[in-house]
């Protein structure tokens, strides 16, 4: 008999008022890039955003955004971060995915509407992504 593995199906969940809350922050931060952190639960590969955190000691300019991890608590409730491209694609830099923190790397880009933002996975793979 063969044991076939079930394949690991991704999605991601992301509630209107933080989809909200991240858009207009991102729109505050422009033209520098945005960061907040992201709470939420993971469960069989679902990860639902339910809020936000501001990472404390952000650093951001136009083509960066971090903050150092160490100062982070240790909390199960960060799933992911947010941050934006003030320029160009929606896609990870290099420096993002070395950068990676949590299960998903939500990115939005300008003009930081409902259509802006997109989710990603430390390989740099597209995860689906919906609005709750
Ligand atoms: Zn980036």
């Amino acid at each position: 008999m063969i044991f076939k593995k079930k394949k690991f199906e991704r999605k991601v969940l992301l509630q209107n008022d933080v989809l909200d809350s991240i858009l207009s922050y991102c729109q505050m931060k422009h033209p520098n890039e945005g960061i907040l952190i992201l709470k939420g639960k993971s469960k069989h590969g679902e990860i639902k955003i339910d809020g936000l955190v501001i990472p404390p000691f952000s650093e951001t300019g136009p083509t960066f955004a971090g903050f150092p991890h160490s100062f982070l608590p240790f909390d199960m409730s960060y799933v992911g971060i947010v941050h934006s491209h003030p320029s160009g694609s929606a896609e990870p830099s290099v420096t993002d995915l070395h950068n990676f923190f949590g299960l998903v790397s939500l990115i939005v880009q300008s003009p930081y509407d409902d259509e802006s933002i997109f989710a990603w996975d430390s390989g740099g793979n597209s995860i689906p992504l919906s609005i709750v």
